[in-house]
């Protein structure tokens, strides 16, 4: 293997890495990976790190896990790719017929992409096009002129509602669906048009309200958006629960299951997009569970090969599937569609990842984490430079701000979420921040002990900050 100095100036000098500013960090000796070993992941100079938030939020049983190892050998002897335009393959097939058996029920149908991004990205596309090609009210379905769809809604729907501060990948069509400013505005004039309702969080709400009075606020403003452009609406979007890249923003119970009771009462399509929270982050496999909430299309990706490879599914119902049935030249035809879509060593990956939610019961074990996360935690809320510590599972924030008592932000150059990262990273353990906000998202098969080891870690790690 090429040595580690010669390969950190190549990374230095060929690697634009994401979301990162780049002068900043090449200046910061940042660790090259070179393998990993259940939890820890392992740098080319040996040092270990604990792998706080799960590798970017996908890994599930740890890193190298014999069963999924071995399914994805197995299938590199039969097949590594082979496309899913004009045939199928084994393993995308039972994939589809597993991830059916366990979504929310009516989902019956999976369309395969790559990421989280495409799976929000294909969900849009899809959404919109069904309204054009969905049968009239009191009609069957409407035979379409050649090569044309037909337009059965008064009006375009055209019109995708969003929460402010959401975040569904970095393509165009998930950033227009996007709401945080940082990454999403320089795009502002590339992007569709959206409406934004209001995150249900009450922490640093606007002044003349209470938590509680706010919370009512953003449901009742929900509502009335729906309601004012309902006509129009081609679907409405939402990461159930948690809004992950926000900070951790935990929605109060309750709001997700109005968002679905209101856009099923005007015919409107909800987009669960559950790429952060999915596969057993939140105590159930699927968040949308919580809140018995059957959603219309649902995007998953992240732990769905348990965090190995690159799959991701966007599931849908037949209502939906069956506006684009048709003879060929109808145009009916959902023409998207990657290279590597239901990639079998892929879908290997997400089947062996699946019997090993049941072999390990693996929910029970983000329960316990839960739990364990939350007293470890304990001891950080009153902290003076703590503003609030909010946690659905085993996923967490924790908000760093100036004092305690106002909840005033510090100035963004300090970095502060990122010095805190570095102190954790001198203790031997990996985690990645949103801003101020200290992320952790331990994988949900982690054992107990290491979540002490984390928690202890970022514990130390806010506290050597707080004395600087
Ligand atoms: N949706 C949500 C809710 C996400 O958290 C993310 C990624 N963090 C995405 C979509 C995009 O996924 P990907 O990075 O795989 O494109």
């Amino acid at each position: 293997m090429t040595d580690a100095a010669a390969l950190r100036q190549w990374d230095h000098d060929h690697v634009w890495h994401p979301f990162a500013p780049m002068r900043a960090f090449r200046a910061e000796h940042a660790p090259i990976i070179a393998e990993a070993e259940g939890f820890y992941l392992i740098d080319v100079e040996g040092n270990r790190y604990l792998d706080g938030v799960s590798s970017l939020w996908c890994n599930v049983h740890g890193h190298r896990v014999p069963e999924i190892d071995v399914a994805i050998r197995a299938q590199l002897d039969r097949v590594a790719h082979s496309t899913l335009l004009g045939m199928s393959n084994v393993p995308a097939i039972e994939l589809a017929k597993r991830l059916v058996d366990l979504a929310p029920p009516g989902l019956n149908k999976v369309f395969y992409s790559d990421s989280g991004s495409t799976a929000v990205e294909v969900a849009l596309k899809i959404a919109y096009q069904y309204h054009r090609q969905k049968p009239q009210r009191g009609a069957g379905f409407p035979a379409c002129p050649s090569g044309q769809t037909k337009t059965s809604a008064p009006r375009e729907r055209d019109l995708f509602v969003s929460l402010g501060e959401a975040y569904h990948g970095d393509t165009l069509g998930s950033v227009s669906v996007g709401g945080m400013p940082l990454f999403h505005e320089v795009y502002g004039r590339l992007l569709f048009q959206t409406v934004k309702v209001p995150p249900p969080v009450a922490f640093r709400c606007p002044a003349g309200f209470s938590g509680e009075s706010y919370l009512a606020h953003c449901v009742a403003e929900m509502e009335r958006v729906v309601v004012e452009n309902a006509e129009r609406i081609a679907a409405f979007v939402i990461e159930p629960l948690v809004q992950g890249a926000a900070g951790m923003l935990v929605h109060p119970a309750g709001y997700l299951k109005r968002v679905r009771e209101v856009t099923a009462a005007h015919g409107i399509p909800l987009i669960a997009d559950e790429v952060a929270v999915g596969f057993g982050r939140t105590g159930t496999l699927f968040a949308c569970e919580q809140e018995q909430v059957a959603p219309d299309l649902m995007c998953l990706a992240k732990g769905l090969t348990g965090g190995y490879l690159p799959v991701a599914a966007t599931l849908a119902t037949d209502e939906i599937y069956d506006a684009f049935l048709g003879e060929p030249h109808e145009g009916r035809t959902f023409y998207h569609g990657h290279t590597f879509t239901g990639n079998p060593l892929g879908c290997a990956a997400a089947l062996a990842s699946l019997d090993l939610f049941e072999k390990h019961d693996v929910l029970a074990n983000v329960r316990a984490n839960a739990a364990r996360l939350a007293e470890n935690l304990a001891p950080l809320a009153d902290h003076p430079h703590v503003g609030e510590i909010r946690q659905k599972g085993t996923m967490v924030g924790i908000e760093l701000v100036r004092d305690h008592g106002d909840d005033s932000p510090f100035p963004p150059e300090r970095r502060m979420g990122h010095q805190v990262t570095l102190a954790a990273r001198r203790r031997g353990v990996a985690i990645r921040p949103l801003g101020d906000v200290v992320v952790l998202m331990p994988a949900p098969a982690m054992p107990g002990e290491l979540i002490d080891r984390l928690c202890a870690a970022v514990s130390e790690s806010i506290e050597e900050l707080a004395r600087t």
